[in-house]
């Protein structure tokens, strides 16, 4: 499937070992890739040309250790438990693409915190801040990116994940969260990396031209 604005070396392939995958970020543009060559600053950024600095990976190491939490409990067969924290980790890799999206338009801080606190339901999240500050329906640039069902397998899980911690009296008592379930949402927890590493490279990273690293200066 086309992927528009797909760099080589992008991603990586998704993780065997139980070891979250690591992204390498452009200190300069915030470009992701799972680049060793870049990370280790013999390539330099295909979109602004500067190096990395070493420091800057994706996902942060808190996510990373909430990551590695979920495929623990998924390899002991705890399918509530990689449901439920699965379900956190895609709203807090949500919330972190948001946080980039809002930051390259200028949003400082503040601001920044401001929009999110003001906004925490994820559906509203997805419905309006993204298309807000993409231009796009986040179901259509997931679509166009090759995951045009992750929207809709993620609401699944969403709805299992709150049917569960709000037991409704009037739906009945809901054994959703199953090891089919947990099976979805660690599809999800893998895909999310690309997808929002695409989402990144194609809303947020850009080519700067006042950069001193940019050739069109
Ligand atoms: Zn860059």
């Amino acid at each position: 499937m086309k992927k528009p604005g797909e760099i080589k070396g992008t991603h990586q392939q998704p993780p065997h070992d139980g070891q979250p995958p690591r992204y390498f970020e452009c200190p300069n543009c915030g470009f992701l890739t799972a680049s060793e060559r870049f990370g280790s600053g013999a390539a330099e950024c295909p979109i602004c040309k500067a190096h990395a600095d070493g420091r800057r990976t994706f996902p942060n190491e808190h996510l990373r250790r909430l990551d590695e939490r979920i495929r623990h409990y998924e390899a002991a067969g705890e399918s509530e438990i990689v449901v439920i924290l699965a379900e956190t980790f895609l709203e807090a890799i949500l919330e972190d693409i948001l946080d980039r999206m809002l930051s390259t338009r200028g949003a400082d801080v503040v601001v920044r915190e401001v929009v999110l606190d003001g906004q925490r339901a994820i559906g509203a999240r997805i419905g309006r801040i993204f298309p807000q500050l993409s231009g796009e329906e986040f179901e259509r640039a997931a679509s166009e990116l090759g995951y045009h069902e992750f929207p809709r397998r993620w609401r699944e899980v969403r709805q299992a994940r709150n049917s569960f911690i709000h037991d409704s009296p009037f739906k009945g008592s809901r054994d959703t969260l199953d090891a089919k379930m947990a099976a979805q949402a660690m599809e999800l927890l893998d895909q999310a990396y690309r997808l929002f590493v695409s989402l990144n490279n194609r809303f947020v990273a850009k080519s700067d031209p006042a950069s001193p690293f940019s050739e069109r200066a």
